[in-house]
């Protein structure tokens, strides 16, 4: 097998598949109160998504996340989930808000999921209001309790630091990991949704340092864990004899570019080979000719050969997308 490589050696071994644009939330940093979301006309089958996962599978992508928008509101997602066990995937795993998780549970179980990512920015009911522009803390919080119950255990939660907003739970969240198993997480604010000037992202980013060093002075006694995969974003931490882990994931102030191995297949069919460069890679139309797996395969290699080294930093223009669209 030929392994999908990209122009600067980087060996191209993960896809990211946003299966819907749509959500039932709308983050202050994701997406506007009144988003249009694309016509469903535009939006690729869960089939022909299938199609592009088997095209990467042949070059040695071996690892695949369902996402979105909010991937769980996509009907057939867990039917999806299994089929990306069965084509061959050694690792399938998705990222959720939560909402609609417990109740779909057991079918991901059954189905082969191997990891949650459980998005949860704040444990204050009212806050999370604020945050997401719904109050639905209680059942995400009754989602993540029950997954832990389940073979999914530990889960991750994946919280986006905003400063003055979230930055006073710093502790509250690292503490979680030593009572339960789990993974929690703080990412930098990236400014994306339509934050042209930069001004909401100035106002809220708080570096993955600083977030450290305040878990660290709150709490005391992090000791670094050592990464199982080199190319993990997150750099993670442990207190003494605690069931999880604590860390950050530092894209902005130190973006891990130079080991980043990700693809990304958006719900209307473009390959996004950098969150943070508007490149985008039309694959509809191989996707949907008559002997796909190798016109599809000449898209990625087109793709990989266009790879950035870097994301450097985000021109203005892109600052209009939002993650929900490209699948973050
Ligand atoms: N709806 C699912 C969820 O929220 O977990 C999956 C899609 S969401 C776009 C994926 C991740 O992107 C979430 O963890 C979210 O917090 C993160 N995200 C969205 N906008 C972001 C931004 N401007 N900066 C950093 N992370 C962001
Ligand atoms: Fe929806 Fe996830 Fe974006 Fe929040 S971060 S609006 S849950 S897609």
């Amino acid at each position: 097998m030929i392994q999908l490589t990209d122009s600067h050696d980087r060996k191209m071994d993960y896809l990211r598949i946003s299966v819907t644009d749509r959500c039932n939330f709308r983050c202050q940093y994701c997406m506007p109160e009144d988003i249009v979301f694309q016509d469903k006309s535009h939006i690729l089958t869960l089939e022909e998504m299938l199609t592009f996962a088997e095209a990467c599978l042949f070059l040695g992508v071996n690892k695949v996340r369902v996402t979105g928008g909010e991937p769980l509101v996509r009907r057939g997602v867990v039917k999806f989930v299994g089929w990306l066990k069965d084509i061959g995937f050694d690792e399938v795993t998705m990222t959720s808000n939560g909402y609609l998780l417990e109740d779909n549970l057991e079918g991901l179980v059954e189905a082969g999921l191997d990891r949650i990512n459980i998005s949860l920015d704040t444990l204050q009911p009212e806050k999370f209001q604020f945050i997401t522009r719904r109050n639905h803390f209680e059942k995400v919080w009754s989602s993540v309790m029950a997954a832990l119950e389940t073979p999914l255990s530990p889960v991750k939660i994946n919280a986006v630091a905003m400063r003055g907003v979230n930055d006073d739970e710093i502790a509250d969240m690292a503490s979680l990991t030593m009572k339960y198993p789990m993974h929690v997480r703080f990412i930098e604010l990236m400014p994306l949704n339509g934050d042209t000037d930069g001004s909401r992202f100035r106002s809220l980013f708080i570096p993955g340092s600083e977030i450290l060093e305040r878990a660290q002075d709150e709490l005391g006694g992090l000791e670094p864990v050592e990464k199982e995969d080199p190319a993990a974003p997150a750099d993670e931490f442990k207190f003494d004899g605690a069931p999880g882990t604590f860390g950050v994931i530092t894209p902005v102030s130190e973006p891990f570019c130079a080991r980043c191995s990700r693809l990304r297949l958006t719900a209307d069919g473009k390959i996004h080979p950098c969150l943070l460069t508007d490149l985008d890679v039309p694959v509809k139309d191989a996707i949907r000719s008559e002997d796909p797996i190798p016109a599809i395969h000449e898209v990625l290699w087109h793709t990989a050969r266009i790879k950035p080294p870097a994301g450097l930093t985000l021109p203005e223009e892109s600052r209009n997308r939002t993650m929900s669209q490209i699948g973050g």
